[in-house]
């Protein structure tokens, strides 16, 4: 992810930190590139717009262009406002709220947006690294090959699922999972839920009734990372329907532009929690906004 982008930053910012002085119109030029950059990666035009405006506002000035590295510091400025941008004031927004036994989390997203596979390898993680006691249930009763799929990949992780009843409704399911993960003293339990192709009232209304029902501590929105700034607006119009708490994207391992990481958090409020980098249930990784923003600017 950010391949393109960091290449095309890296040029700017060669040219700048190999230029002993820098007047104010070098950094301006310099940053008009950057907004160039950030717009050919998919970042939407208000986000580009206010980021280099931020970025301008502290790079000007003597503390700058009069220090020793002015190209140095204008890197640092960067850095410091790519981390601005996708943390907003939280530095570790990867951290769930794991608070209630069970803690109930809910995986809403359209379908195709590898919202089973996420729903499975966040089930993994959770066993694996924090030494949850998971149990995951498929909601898609109009799709019993999701069901399956998430049975099967359950089976593939040695973590539970919660056994298809058919005839059920997703409220239903829910409120069974609800009391399996009671019961059986579950630590955590990850509702599956249906997706569509686009955003429709049925969909709306069915996520809704299982929010209320599963009343979780966590709403993630599984969303593919591939389609930019849709990405962005999707996540607007569930956060606006079901309110979210955090974005998993994913195919970030295709997405050499990594505009749908760069603008969810300005855009939606919401952080990104997770980015999936493949189709193997290991290949989801927390977001590290630091990180992120080191691995941009190369
Ligand atoms: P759902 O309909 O939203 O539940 O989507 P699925 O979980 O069935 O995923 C759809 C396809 O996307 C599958 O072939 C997954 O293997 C693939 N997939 C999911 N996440 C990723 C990812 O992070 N990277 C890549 N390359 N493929 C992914």
């Amino acid at each position: 992810m950010f391949e393109n982008l960091s290449e095309r930053l890296g040029g700017v910012f060669d040219r700048l930190t190999k230029q002993g002085a820098l007047s104010e119109d070098d950094v301006k030029t310099a940053l008009r590139e950057v907004r160039v950059a950030l717009l050919e990666a998919d970042v939407s035009l208000p986000v580009a717009r206010d980021f280099t405006k931020a970025v301008q506002k502290k790079a000007t000035g003597a503390a700058v262009t009069k220090s020793v590295t002015p190209g140095q510091q204008v890197v640092k400025i960067v850095h410091d406002e790519l981390v601005q941008v996708l943390a907003g004031d939280d530095p570790n927004p990867g951290a769930l709220k794991i608070d209630t036994i069970p803690a109930p989390i809910l995986m809403v997203g359209l379908q195709g947006s590898g919202k089973t596979t996420t729903t499975a390898k966040l089930a993994k993680r959770l066993t694996e690294k924090n030494g949850k006691r998971v149990l995951m249930a498929s909601l898609d009763t109009n799709r019993p090959a999701a069901m399956e799929q998430l049975a099967i990949l359950g089976n593939q992780i040695g973590v539970d699922t919660l056994p298809i009843v058919k005839g059920e409704s997703a409220v239903q399911i829910a409120k069974r999972a609800k009391q399996q993960a009671t019961l059986a003293g579950y630590d955590v339990y990850l509702l599956d839920t249906a997706g569509r192709l686009s955003i429709d009232e049925e969909l709306m209304t069915q996520v809704e009734q299982v929010r209320d029902v599963a009343n979780p501590r966590e709403t993630l929105l599984v969303v593919d990372g591939l389609t930019g700034q849709d990405a962005v607006h999707t996540a607007e119009n569930f956060d606006q329907r079901i309110g979210i708490s955090g974005v998993v994207l994913t195919r970030m391992d295709g997405d050499g532009r990594g505009g749908a990481a760069l603008s969810m958090r300005a855009v939606t409020g919401k952080p990104i929690k997770f980015v999936g980098l493949g189709e193997k249930v290991d290949a989801l990784e927390e977001f590290h906004p630091s990180r992120v923003a080191g691995r941009i600017l190369g």
